[in-house]
């Protein structure tokens, strides 16, 4: 009998691609192992919805029953890949067993980075990435006290939003001068940063942890602003690493993350990689990069799926998208800008409606938009052109963007 093709990483990069595998026509067995005791979900509600409770743990689930079991896919639930062996294409599993593979997808994601400081390991030190941390911290902010939150990127500001519409005191700390240092401009950043502290969040930047203290079970963390804080729990967001030690044991190409081509590949024809734990070369932002996205998880998924049965479109490429909701603010992202020469806004922050557009040479790189979900979708559009932008005709709020874009035919 032909070995399945198995997915590792029952996430939302692995179920979109077992999906796609089932829609591109693949009929043989399918086995998707995940070491987590639920079936693919997505993570955004995690750190918004779920944890103020407008969201159930249901509704984050990618597939309904009945889509579920028309993918017809064995389902290896709550269960470890551990090893790899590429000479004998086989798996080893957590619970003993053995599967082989005809072909094999890593979709493995990402971990959060854990801290290093004396108490670290206190009950009470929380970390967010599955929908059990979620839970387990949504009960957690039911109680009075303050939370202390490590890091002021989009989970940790996340949180944040989300445990002052529950009422608890917030206190954040930043290692950095800026929010998401390596994601946004200081613009962004210090706004981003009034809306936090007008919402009554203690945010310190240029401080971190030096240690937790507790009997038992957080109490206190000492910072190193010199103070010393009494909190009933620490929320820890200080990015992420990429889920990729299998791959290499297995002896697989490793490049801030896993390393595959424009089409999922890895240095072993028959292994692929898409999603959180894969660094791929895009041809738009003309370099090799790593996201850790919804959307990148989905397109990744799908796109790599279609290349494990030679049915692709095209070298996988895109100008990046990530949202982030905070209070009552919609954040997106489009492109990543890493350089630009010069910013142009758009609208304005006392409206908490605007848009800095990232320049170089004259070319829009990436965008940023507050409450402006309609006008991020043209100006990744105007990012894709790659032609010249003229900046006050951008600026100028009365100017539709998609004339922009006509006129750039
Ligand atoms: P993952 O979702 O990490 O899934 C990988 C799965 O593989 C996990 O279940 C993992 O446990 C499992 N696994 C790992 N190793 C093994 C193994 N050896 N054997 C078996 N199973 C294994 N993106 C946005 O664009 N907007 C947002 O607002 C946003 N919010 C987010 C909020 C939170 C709290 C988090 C954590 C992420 C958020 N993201 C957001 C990012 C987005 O959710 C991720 O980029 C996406 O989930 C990546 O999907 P993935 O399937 O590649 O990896």
């Amino acid at each position: 009998m032909t070995p399945p093709i198995v997915i590792i990483g029952a996430g939302q990069t692995g179920g979109w691609a077992a999906r796609t595998l089932r829609q591109s026509g693949y009929e043989g067995r399918l086995l998707l192992i995940g070491d987590e005791p639920h079936p693919p979900y997505e993570r955004p509600p995690l750190s918004k919805g779920l944890l103020t409770g407008s969201v159930t743990p249901e509704q984050t689930y990618l597939f309904e029953g009945a889509d579920w079991d028309a993918l017809d896919v064995a389902f290896a639930r709550g269960v470890r890949a551990v090893r790899i062996n590429r000479q004998d294409r086989t798996i080893h599993l957590s619970d003993g067993d053995q599967v082989q593979f005809q072909k094999l997808l890593m979709a493995t994601g990402s971990r959060p980075r854990a801290i290093r400081v004396p108490g670290g390991n206190l009950p009470g030190v929380y970390y967010l990435r599955t929908l059990s941390d979620s839970l387990t911290l949504s009960a957690q902010m039911r109680s009075q006290g303050r939370l202390l939150i490590v890091g002021a990127g989009w989970i940790g500001l996340e949180v944040a939003a989300a445990a002052r519409k529950l009422g608890q005191e917030v206190i954040v700390v930043e290692a950095g001068t800026q929010i998401c240092s390596r994601a946004i401009d200081r613009v962004l950043s210090s706004y981003l940063a009034s809306v936090h502290r007008s919402h009554g969040v203690d945010l310190r930047f240029g401080t971190s942890v030096l240690s937790f203290r507790g009997a038992g079970r957080i109490e206190a963390a000492q910072l190193t602003d010199g103070t010393e804080v009494e909190i009933i729990g620490a929320v820890v967001g200080i990015g992420a690493v990429p889920n990729s030690e299998l791959a290499a044991e297995a002896g697989l190409a490793i490049e801030n993350g896993i390393k595959v081509d424009e089409f999922g590949q890895t240095s072993d024809p028959d292994i692929y990689a898409a999603g959180d734990v894969a660094s791929y070369p895009d041809s738009i932002l003309g370099r090799r990069v790593r996201l850790e996205s919804w959307e990148n998880a989905q397109n990744h998924g799908i796109h790599t799926a279609k290349s494990m049965l030679g049915r692709t479109d095209g070298p996988y490429a895109q100008v990046p998208w990530f949202w982030s909701d905070q209070y009552d603010l919609n954040i997106q992202l489009v492109g990543l800008p890493s350089e630009w020469d010069r910013t142009v806004v758009r609208g304005t922050q006392e409206s908490d409606s605007f848009c800095i557009c990232y320049m170089k040479d004259g070319l829009l790189q990436a965008a940023a938009g507050v409450n402006r979900a309609r006008e991020i979708r043209i100006l990744r559009r105007l990012i894709l052109t790659r032609r010249a932008v003229d900046p006050d005709l951008l600026t100028n709020d009365a100017v539709r963007l998609d004339s922009l874009l006509q006129a750039n035919r």
